[in-house]
This record gives structure tokens, sequence and C-alpha cells, in this order.
């Protein structure tokens, strides 16, 4: 998410904003093509997943609060060096009230509101390439898939967006959904008593 909304409506008109906006891209259209990424980024990625992802996510003497601290400042890190690769100094901030991670470009500042390494590299290429949502789509889908291959596949598309299958069954489940599990349920419990 980019905060257009600090953009003056010159700088808008510049970038040819969509009326519709915000306008993501679909996942078809993601993923439809690939994306360059430099080699060293990658690098990097592998070499920051084996030595300080991973040995984080098995630590079994921390409590969950402390898990989620530690997964926001490992991102952190990462993200910024990626961010030095590329001479573009960002701050990140952890958010955990805000409905969504987002990029300000006022102040270059990623706010994240949960240790997601999707979405903190979406806002990256905020921050690294512009507004643009086709291009930052589509840069931090292709890392996060070549980068962690298995993570993606267990990942599902909730609109333009990649989420864990258990958040995706929460949000897929619409009140008509709901209305129909409870009168499966108001089923069950009458076969149950007539039995
Ligand atoms: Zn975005």
């Amino acid at each position: 998410m980019y905060l257009y909304k600090l953009l003056t409506e010159k700088e808008q008109e510049s970038l040819k904003l969509p009326d519709n906006y915000p306008n993501y891209p679909t996942a078809e259209e993601i993923i439809k093509s690939e994306s360059k990424h430099k080699t060293i980024i990658i690098k990097m990625i592998f070499g920051w997943k084996k030595e300080i992802w991973y040995p984080l996510r098995k630590k079994t003497d921390i409590d969950d609060n402390k898990r989620e601290e530690l997964k926001i400042k490992a991102i952190s890190d990462l993200i910024i060096s990626i961010a030095n690769i590329y001479k573009k100094e960002v701050n990140v901030t952890f958010e955990p009230g805000v409905f969504s991670s987002f990029y300000n470009p006022e102040t270059q500042t990623i706010g994240l509101n949960k240790p997601s390494i999707v979405s903190a590299l979406h806002e990256l290429a905020h921050h690294l390439f512009g507004p643009d949502e086709i291009k930052a789509c589509k840069w931090s889908v292709h890392l996060f898939r070549k980068t962690f291959p298995k993570a993606y596949q267990e990942l599902q598309w909730y609109g333009h967006v990649l989420i864990k299958p258990d958040l995706a069954m929460v949000k897929n489940l619409t009140p008509k959904l709901k209305e129909e599990k409870q009168e499966e349920k108001q089923k069950e419990k009458e076969i149950k008593t007539k039995k």
C-alpha cells in the first residue's frame, strides 16, 4: 500500500494514477511474467534465511511476543540491507495496530503491521521503484517465490495479495458462508435430537 494521499495533486497527475485507485493487479497479471532481481539480493536473502530466519523460528526459549519482536527486527534488518544495495536509505517501523503494512514516501518509512516477509518486500519495492502497484507486486512476489519456494507454494492468493492459508480461510468466511455453516449446524442438531 502506497500512501498516495501524501502526494500533491501535481505529483499524482505526473504519475498518471488511475481514477479507481488503488488499482491493484490481479494474481494472473502478477505471475504471468517474470521480474528480474539482482543476484546479490537473492544471495543475501538465502544467507539471511539460513543464518537468521530459520534459527529464529526454531528458537524454543522465547514466548510468542518476543518471537514476533525478533522477527520484525530480522525483517527490518533484511529490508534495510537490500535498500542499501540500491543506495536508498529506508526506515522501518512496527505498527501492530494498522490494517495493512504501508510505505510513506514522505518520510521514506515502511510500516509493518506484522512480521511478513512478502509484505515487507512489497513495501520495499515501493521505496525502490515508486507507487506502481504492478511493479511492486511483481518484484516482491517473484523475489519471494525465488527465495522461499516452499513457503510460496503454501500461500494463497487473496485478491492481489499472497497470504497464509489460515488467514485466507478467515477472510473467505463471508457472512453468507457463516450463515450456511450455522444452518448446517442447526440441521445436524435436528438430526441428533431426532435420534
Ligand atoms: Zn502496494
